[in-house]
């Protein structure tokens, strides 16, 4: 009798409340986009262009909040224990599938934790190093880390980080392991890359596009079946010789779970506006980046891609051994 009545008293509120809120009522206020990374990176490359364009889509500011560490799950830890009325909302990539089997100790959960506004974007990759290493090309850079692994150190944003799955299947492609440093965010990285405190890294080309175009770092290749516009220069890691090494990195937008319906709603059609906006195709385009087609920015389609990248990265990661206490 009496947890019937605590449950009463907790549940109409709730129901109440989430029954009552309509599209006309949101958003009112300024809505916080999290960003897993540091500020200038990859992530918050694209948040910001992304927020530009939700932001006129809302009617409403839509400001970008980096909440930089652990791989990107203090972000998606602190989303998904927001209050659930669409106002606080992560951009997250695909760290957001490696993370169950990487983190032991998980505080969230990415399939049952939130609701699922779209995906929003894909991001090649690159293998770059500081200007001053001796390899010129793919086939010299393999032949010289195998000869200097000792004294070489690869750069990454945490593990679960893009830059960190992409570096193991760089290491475990050329069966050479060296050390890695992480930053928290591949802005960081690329800093002390350009100081030449780090020797390797790859990286997205929203991150790396201007420093290779400006001969800011050196590079050995793109991550893509076919060399990409706006790095048209640069050619394919398959190109020289190594095949299957294709990473693309996807991206998607998260509420908190029980975020009402209407609310929902509203976000899913202002992502679906902005992912077909010429501007934000055409500026992300610049920097390598895709948009995602409208089918793609839906919750389903996030919910879908999201549990297939789970089960693809859940058993690659375990017998990789990689996981954090
Ligand atoms: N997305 C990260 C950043 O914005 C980098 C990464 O995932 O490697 O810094």
């Amino acid at each position: 009798m009496k947890i019937r009545t605590v449950l009463c008293a907790s549940m109409v509120p709730l129901a109440l409340w989430a029954g009552s809120v309509t599209a006309q009522d949101y958003p009112t206020k300024q809505i916080s986009l999290a960003i897993p990374f540091a500020a200038g990176g990859p992530t918050d490359t694209l948040g910001r262009n992304l927020a530009v364009v939700m932001s006129q889509q809302l009617k409403q500011q839509v400001i970008v909040e980096n909440v930089p560490g652990a791989g990107g799950t203090i972000a998606s830890n602190r989303v998904a224990k927001a209050k659930p009325d669409g106002y606080s909302l992560l951009l997250h990539h695909i760290g957001m599938s490696t993370a169950p089997a990487l983190y032991r100790k998980l505080t969230f959960n990415p399939l049952t934790d939130y609701e699922y506004i779209g995906q929003v974007a894909d991001v090649p990759m690159t293998v770059i190093a500081k200007t001053g290493l001796p390899p010129d090309n793919l086939a010299e850079l393999i032949a010289y880390v195998k000869k200097n692994k000792e004294k070489l150190n690869l750069g990454n944003a945490g593990l679960g980080a893009a830059s960190h799955l992409c570096g193991l299947l760089f290491m475990s492609r050329i069966e050479a392991d060296i050390t890695t440093i992480p930053y928290n965010g591949t802005a960081p990285a690329m800093t002390a890359l350009m100081g030449g405190q780090i020797d390797l890294m790859c990286d997205q080309t929203t991150n790396t596009t201007q420093q290779i175009k400006s001969g800011r770092v050196k590079v050995y290749g793109v991550t893509t079946g076919q060399r990409i516009p706006s790095l048209s220069m640069v050619p394919t890691m398959a190109e020289q010789g190594m095949k299957g090494f294709e990473v693309s990195v996807w991206h998607g937008i998260y509420a908190s779970k029980g975020t009402p319906k209407p609310v929902v709603d509203k976000l899913v059609a202002a992502l679906q506006a902005s992912v077909q906006d010429a501007q934000f195709k055409s500026r992300i385009g610049e920097l390598g980046a895709q948009a995602v087609s409208k089918d793609k920015a839906t919750p389903e389609g996030l919910a879908k891609h999201l549990k297939a990248e789970i089960d693809k990265w859940g058993p690659i990661i375990k017998k990789a051994g990689q996981y954090a206490d």
